[in-house]
């Protein structure tokens, strides 16, 4: 028995077989990386995005004796419109990091009250419907990345989402669990051309266009996936995923949260999962750069050829010997939210070896975990006892002890580097009977490794740095989504 999980990220795609012992057989990847047109707007092709996950999924279906259904996980927030006749993208796909309507957000919680943010679905709708030549109002048809591919995967017969895409959209009501019609209206988006919303894991039709036609049983946001995939299903359960940019996530349990919008320690609340038995909810919180920090110091400081001789390279120092980096290239997420703080090098000396500048990007990125770690804590009240971590950085041993030793926790290593594959696994395949439960599905996770605290990082040094780095593009750093 084994699940087809179809993976689509922000620069690649993947088709894989996740089987009953939870492991992830006959991986394919294709990249499928967007496109910026012009600084701050990033745009994709959807209908190639679509061909390539026909392709992927095509040829691991070709190489499973069988298939008892199919997980969709995909970035989320990115934006799609189409038309349901033809099955045809009537514009290019805006990505999640598309910064087009920074201008509309502004105005529409000046003049409404309503808090957007740039990267969520709404005013990309809205945009989309309002640049686009259309004939017929009545066919188009706009949704996530996850509507889409169901929508390609079903031949233009579905027109779904799940409860974990939908609430990231700024489009969904936390208290209804459906579209809010007001805030659609204030888009000029028609609840008709949106999704059903339906449970994250359940079969919601058949994936005509594969051989065998198999039930799709899972739609699910990609952090939420990888949550589940690192077997985090019990209040406190938390994962970081480090690749790019950062992303903490954790389960809360059953009670839905207080208010949708961003808490007071700076993250969000999330529909961690969903089935016919309830919601599942959880919180998020956000390094906006994590490994490309580590990128920087190759591809443009040269100080390593690659990400893992950062690893070996910072091994050759005990310690930083005083310098701290704080890595805000992108500005800080949760808990400040400063779009304006900038990366910031500390504590040079002429003694400062490049060894010491590689390993206090590590140990920087390090206490960016702990940051979340606190905030997460702080936000939701769930006790945090250990932290499970996937993604490129995850396999940096000196990276994970200091993450480890800065957050004071036992860091459990996934056993995937990408464990957003294993989630989408687990809830399609509950659904369809591989197991009886999401319990007994994650039970068959266990860490590679376990890397628990040797020593403490200095976080009161870490928190002064920080507070150097804020606020140094002010117009930037007065910005609130
Ligand atoms: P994404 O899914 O965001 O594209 P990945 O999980 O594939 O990211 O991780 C890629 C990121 O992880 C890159 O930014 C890269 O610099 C970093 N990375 C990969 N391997 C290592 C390593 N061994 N040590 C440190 N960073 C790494």
């Amino acid at each position: 028995m084994s699940v087809l999980v179809i993976d689509v990220g922000t620069t690649g795609l993947r088709a894989a077989l996740v089987t009953r012992e939870g492991t992830v057989e006959h991986l394919r990847y294709e990249k499928c990386a967007p496109t910026s047109p012009f600084p701050g707007l990033v745009e994709f092709d959807a209908r190639a995005m679509a061909d390539a996950v026909l392709r992927v999924a095509a040829e691991v279906v070709s190489l499973a004796d069988r298939i008892d259904g199919i997980g969709i996980t995909t970035q989320r927030a990115s934006t799609v419109m189409w038309d349901s006749q033809t099955l045809q993208p009537l514009a290019p796909g805006l990505g999640w990091q598309d910064l087009r309507t920074v201008g509309d957000c502004i105005v529409s919680r000046a003049e409404h009250g309503l808090v957007l943010a740039p990267n969520q679905t709404a005013t990309k709708a809205k945009w989309l419907l309002a640049n686009t030549p259309i004939a017929d109002r009545s066919s188009v048809r706009i949704g996530t990345i996850d509507s889409w591919i169901a929508a390609v995967l079903s031949e233009g017969s579905l027109h779904v989402t799940d409860h974990s895409n939908a609430a990231v959209t700024g489009l969904f009501s936390l208290d209804t669990m459906n579209w809010s019609p007001r805030i659609c209206e204030l888009m000029g988006v028609d609840v008709a051309m949106l999704p059903s919303i339906v449970p994250s894991s359940g079969v919601v039709g058949n994936a005509t266009a594969l051989v065998g036609a198999p039930p799709i049983a899972c739609l699910i946001g990609d952090q939420q996936s990888s949550l589940v995939g690192q077997g985090c299903v019990t209040p406190g359960q938390t994962k970081i995923t480090f690749g790019t940019g950062g992303m903490l996530d954790v389960a809360t349990g059953h009670d839905a949260p207080r208010s949708p919008q961003r808490s007071s320690g700076g993250t969000f609340p999330i529909v961690a999962h969903s089935s016919q038995s309830g919601i599942s909810y959880g919180a998020e919180a956000i390094m906006l750069s994590a490994g490309s920090n580590v990128e920087w110091l190759c591809d443009d400081l040269g100080l390593i050829d690659s990400p893992s001789d950062s690893d070996t390279l910072a091994a050759t120092v005990p310690t930083t010997d005083g310098v701290v980096y704080v890595p805000a290239l992108l500005g800080l997420g949760t808990p400040q939210w400063d779009y304006g703080a900038r990366g910031t090098l500390l504590g040079i000396t002429r003694g400062t070896t490049r060894a010491h500048i590689v390993r206090a990007v590590l140990e920087g990125i390090a206490h960016r975990g702990a940051d979340l770690v606190d905030a997460a804590k702080a936000d939701t009240g769930c006790e945090i006892t250990t932290l499970r971590i996937d993604g490129g950085m995850s396999r940096n041993a000196t990276f994970v002890q200091a993450l480890a030793n800065a957050t004071g926790l036992p860091v459990e290593v996934s056993p995937v580097t990408e464990a957003t594959t294993l989630g989408a696994g687990f809830l399609a395949g509950v659904a369809v009977g591989t197991w009886n439960s999401l319990g007994e599905a994650v039970r068959t996770w266990a860490p590679r490794q376990t890397v628990t605290p040797t020593d403490h990082l200095d976080r009161e040094t870490w928190r002064e740095a920080v507070s150097r780095a804020a606020g140094w593009i002010p117009e930037l750093s007065g910005l609130d989504f």
